[in-house]
């Protein structure tokens, strides 16, 4: 089956009940035990697991051509499920331009935990091979990078894990599985903040990792799942599995409107620069190709001029809501050096946009009024 109909039919519970066409929500935080001892449903406790996670999980494995999926309170959740599978002395590689909490919890938690890390830019295999050292256990990908959109190679970082013995993750938030599959380019773990495309309506958080392997890596992963309890409640899993049915849809909507807002930026005289891997001119657009279906729907401008100068036109666009977050259908833009703050590597000058699904005829119209 392909996508999207996998999509839709792995999100899909049959109830016994009432025959139910739509999901129910299994609320309860208990299941019901035989005399002997058995649980004859296969839930114990709704920390452990439960149906609603259950049905994302598994859906979350299909879609990512995984052979198992856990899903998490949050994608900080699912990420630091990972990093705490790792132990003291361990060696992380890490990109310079990534979702900013992802390195500062490495810094500054799991720094106490022993772990090490370098941050180096994974879009030059050379620095990524100088930075591995003898107990180099992880290299985390996140392509395309907020908020930089750079786009690493991640067959060949992948690559370069295994001859060291180490494992490739990649956080595939912004290019979700319906435009890249690192699963199937090598990577050995699929990070995702289902906050952002999965759930798809800005009303839920959630987070995922998806395994190539139901292995040893796997069960460790499983049993900090349910010791730590950094789950998501039935009704979050609910609102995912929701978001899945209309995620291809959705995502190539959007990264419609995307590309040719990315066209349109790039050739208008305020414009310092356009950050889309949609564009010839982005420096590993060859590699973007040749990864991703499509370049997604995320991009980020640099505004000609100063903090100032970028932030005054995030007031003046309409249809743009300010704010933090992305994935979800409404257009959204954001000043992202003064959120991640003054250690922050992200330009002075650069906006973040999220696009949605408006029409895009009304979202140019409203850049060229804004850039005035
Ligand atoms: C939002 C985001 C995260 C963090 O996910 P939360 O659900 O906010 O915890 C991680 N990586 C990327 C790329 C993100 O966009």
């Amino acid at each position: 089956m392909n996508f999207e109909t996998l999509a839709i039919k792995s999100t899909q519970m049959t109830d016994a009940n009432a025959g139910a066409v739509a999901s129910p929500i299994y609320l309860s935080t208990t299941f019901e035990r035989e005399t002997d001892g058995s649980y004859a449903h296969g839930y114990i406790y709704a920390r452990n697991d439960n149906p609603n996670r259950q049905l994302l999980e598994k859906s979350l494995a299909v879609l990512e051509a995984g052979e198992v999926g856990f899903a998490f309170a949050s994608g900080m959740a699912a990420t630091t499920a990972l990093f705490q599978s790792f132990k003291s002395g361990d060696h992380i590689i890490t990109p310079d331009d990534a979702y900013f909490a992802t390195n500062v919890l490495i810094e500054e938690i799991f720094s106490h935990w022993g772990l090490t890390l370098t941050k180096v830019d994974t879009t030059d295999l050379e620095a990524v091979k100088n930075a591995i050292q003898p107990n180099t256990r992880l290299i985390w990908l996140e392509t395309p990078s907020n908020p930089q959109l750079k786009v690493s190679d991640i067959a060949a970082i992948a690559d370069l894990a295994h001859q060291h013995g180490a494992l490739c993750a990649v956080d595939n938030t912004w290019a979700t599985p319906v435009l890249q599959r690192p699963l199937l380019l090598g990577a050995d773990i699929v990070m995702h903040s289902t906050t952002k495309y999965f759930g798809g309506h800005g009303d839920v958080l959630g987070g995922a990792l998806i395994l190539k392997e139901d292995g040893e890596l796997a069960n460790k992963i499983r049993t900090i799942q349910k010791l730590t309890g950094g789950v998501p409640s039935p009704f979050e899993c609910w609102l995912v599995a929701r978001g899945i049915k209309t995620l291809s849809l959705r995502v190539k909507a959007q990264t419609s409107n995307a590309q040719q807002l990315a066209e349109y930026l790039e050739q208008h005289p305020a414009i310092e620069a356009v950050h889309y891997p949609g564009l010839p001119s982005h420096p590993q657009y060859a590699i973007a190709q040749k990864q991703m279906s499509q370049a997604g729907a995320m991009l980020s401008v640099q505004v000609k001029g100063d903090a100032i100068n970028a932030m005054n036109v995030t007031g003046k666009l309409q249809l743009f809501t300010t704010a933090t977050s992305l994935g979800g259908v409404e257009s959204l833009i954001e000043h992202r050096k003064s959120v991640e703050g003054p250690t922050s590597p992200t330009p002075d000058n650069l906006l973040r946009v999220s696009v949605g699904l408006e029409n895009i005829e009304d979202l140019i119209a409203d850049w060229a009024q804004a850039l005035q």
